[in-house]
């Protein structure tokens, strides 16, 4: 019981039951987001995740989104990954978090002539700064221009195998079965929040119940022929959809996008349930905040809260958000 109130009425704090537990040390818990874009965001964007207490983040430089083009060629996704390196340090400089960069080729554009793009990227994935290969990994249907499977399995392998040969991980694009609300917007409003014409959209590449879970078990397939350790690999957009497969059927890493859950549908409660169900050794929590769509730099800190109160241990939550990406990225030293 707490001491008598001096209130004129009872009030709510005449009734409570002793003081709650609340872990302060999850103010300042330090955390690394996997997987963002926090080089198209606004500077005021960036110092958002250092005011919410993020101590290192992989910026991932493949992100043909950024290109006008379609299909995009080799040197224009070469100039994204170089318009990275060049403004990498002064981010670090300005916002006093760890910043590294993920390499890689993404299939959710068709590239032509990818071959150029991959011989050039086995000497950028020699450079310091260079944490993870990625993102990359099988999709369903592209954007304007269909990339059929076979091209892209060679793409995504060859990736794996510069990955495993400079002994980086990678991060993989697993994609969500859905955007946005069940409801179908006007016609020419497109997706509220996505800057990209969805009805572009090419016919899909494949045939599948579930198109999108297909793409992830073809991306494991592709792992285990070339020789990347699954370990090393980090499963972004993880869902209900692929959860059980990454994390009985694989030995990869399942991460969980917050930074735009209206999109994805994902939330801390999603998580609270994977770490219960699987336990917290082989899960992460990333943003991919960009530039393109209504995304949350402040996402993963309120995970933070979130998971706590959703009777998530503190132990737990310092695994997902810390330990985990540390260990397998190699952030979070400097
Ligand atoms: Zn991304």
């Amino acid at each position: 019981m707490t001491t008598p109130q001096p209130t004129k009425r009872p009030t709510d704090a005449a009734y409570l039951d002793g003081d709650p537990d609340v872990p302060s040390e999850l103010l300042s818990l330090p955390w690394i987001d996997p997987h963002n874009h926090a080089h198209t965001l606004s500077w005021n964007d960036r110092e958002r995740y250092a005011l919410a207490g993020c101590r290192a983040m992989l910026m991932i430089a493949s992100g043909a989104h950024w290109t006008p083009y379609r299909p995009v060629a080799a040197d224009d996704v070469r100039y994204l990954w170089d318009d990275a390196i060049n403004r990498r340090a002064a981010i670090e400089r300005n916002h006093f978090y760890e910043a590294k960069l993920g390499i890689g080729a993404p299939t959710r554009i068709r590239i032509e002539d990818p071959d150029a793009l991959f011989d050039a990227m086995e000497a950028y994935v020699q450079l310091d700064e260079v944490a993870a290969v990625g993102e990359t990994g099988i999709t369903p249907s592209q954007h304007v221009s269909a990339w059929p499977l076979d091209e892209q399995r060679a793409a995504v392998g060859r990736q794996f195998e510069i990955a495993a040969d400079a002994d980086l991980p990678v991060v993989l694009h697993t994609p969500n079965k859905s955007i946005g609300p069940d409801r179908q917007y006007r016609d020419g409003m497109a997706v509220p929040g996505y800057e990209k014409n969805v009805a572009l959209g090419a016919d899909p590449v494949i045939d599948a119940d579930t198109p999108a879970l297909e793409a992830v078990r073809i991306d494991v397939e592709i792992a285990r022929e070339v020789g990347l350790d699954e370990e090393r690999i980090v499963a972004s957009h993880a869902d209900g959809n692929n959860l059980e497969f990454l994390l009985e059927e694989t030995g990869c890493y399942a991460s969980f996008t917050l930074g735009h859950s209206w999109m994805t549908g994902v939330t801390p409660a999603d998580i609270a349930d994977a770490i219960e169900t699987y336990g917290p050794e082989r899960i992460m929590v990333d943003t991919d905040c960009a530039n393109i769509l209504r995304s949350d730099p402040f996402s993963l800190k309120r995970a933070i809260l979130e998971l706590y109160r959703l009777g998530v241990d503190v132990e737990d939550i310092r695994r997902v958000v810390w330990k985990n990406p540390r260990s397998v990225l190699g952030l979070g030293d400097a």
